[in-house]
């Protein structure tokens, strides 16, 4: 997964812009202009929240074509004095998207800085968003073999790339207790790499005050289950065909993120469907004020921000979940 996504030269990330019609998928800030606006707000808040902290850091990971923090930085407007405070940072591997995001946000006021991890980012306070980026991070797989708990690998037959089972583990206590019994054929799926993630900004915020905010599809519970997929031209796509040409994510474990965190020392509010949460943040009333602003375009309006709230499509299967140092005032949309 990491290679494939990754490798410099042939990684998926590193040799397209993948969003959009045109792409392999869009996103929730590619659907519908409210996105990008109310997570604006919403750091506005945070901001607020943790007492107004100057300056402060206005970190995307994984920013896409730029165009949800553009829509947050023309929101920000609305309160001049957190647009002045900040400085925005963009945690970003793909050379593409780099030059797609400078160009999106060069005109958007603050001074703009980008990262290839956020090892890099300052100890400052930071209010971090992530949308689809924790499921493009690489997991591992294991799966329950007749001899017990193996790591399940890649292998090569006939010129074709296959699954297969390594050596089953002498220690299987990486797989939850209550999960060890599984039926043969179970799997079972850990990020590393997004719980590395997670310690790493848990240190910026323990330390400097902030808060992150996580929106993916993924689970609440920790549960066994193969996620990989791949995705192509909008089709389902073999994992192990073409890698490098399609883009590979898996579901996001909301429960092993709210761990790591927790073991970190930070709070968590959530995971919450993302119809609700933006629904909390008033998405129907700004819907209605653009509708006002351009009735030309109301259908498109109205069908953006249903496809982000229905339940049917991206309302229940996206979630939300925010992290914040301990005892934190809940953040908007939590409380
Ligand atoms: N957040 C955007 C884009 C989601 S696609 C949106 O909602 O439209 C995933 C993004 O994460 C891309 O920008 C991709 O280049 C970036 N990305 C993937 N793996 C990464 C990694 N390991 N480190 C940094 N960025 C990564």
């Amino acid at each position: 997964m990491a290679i494939a996504l990754a490798h410099p030269k042939h990684g998926y990330y590193r040799t397209r812009d993948p969003l959009g019609r045109a792409g392999d998928f869009i996103t929730a800030p590619e659907i519908s202009q409210t996105f990008g606006e109310l997570l604006g707000l919403w750091s506005a808040v945070v901001w607020q929240t943790i007492g107004l902290p100057q300056p402060v850091s206005l970190v995307e990971l994984g920013p896409g074509r730029g165009t949800l923090m553009k829509d947050a930085l023309r929101a920000a407007r609305r309160v001049p004095e957190f647009l002045a405070a900040l400085e925005v940072h963009l945690v970003e591997t793909s050379p593409a998207l780099k030059t797609l995001q400078e160009g999106a946000l060069r005109e958007s006021g603050p001074a703009l800085h980008w990262h290839a991890e956020v090892t890099t980012l300052p100890a400052r306070a930071s209010i971090v968003i992530a949308n689809e980026f924790f499921d493009a991070l690489p997991v591992r797989q294991f799966v329950r073999t007749k001899d017990g708990w193996a790591e399940r690998m890649i292998g090569e037959k006939d010129g074709a790339l296959c699954w297969t089972a390594g050596e089953p583990l002498l220690d299987d206590s990486i797989i939850p207790a209550d999960l060890r019994g599984a039926a043969e054929g179970s799997i079972y799926e850990i990020s590393p790499a997004a719980q590395g993630v997670i310690e790493q900004l848990a240190a910026v915020i323990n330390q400097n005050g902030g808060g992150l905010l996580i929106i993916d599809y993924g689970h609440v519970r920790s549960a066994l289950g193969d996620t990989l997929q791949a995705v192509k031209a909008h089709q389902y796509h073999d994992p192990l065909k073409h890698p490098g040409e399609a883009d590979i994510t898996c579901h996001v474990d909301f429960e092993a993120l709210a761990s790591a965190a927790r073991r970190a020392g930070l709070g968590v509010f959530g995971p919450r469907p993302q119809g609700e949460f933006l629904r909390a943040l008033g998405i129907e009333q700004r819907l209605e004020t653009l509708v006002a602003q351009n009735p030309e375009m109301e259908e498109e309006l109205r069908g953006g921000v249903e496809r982000l709230i229905d339940p049917g499509q991206m309302g229940r299967m996206f979630k939300v979940m925010a992290m914040g140092k301990k005892d934190v005032p809940a953040f908007p949309g939590f409380d």
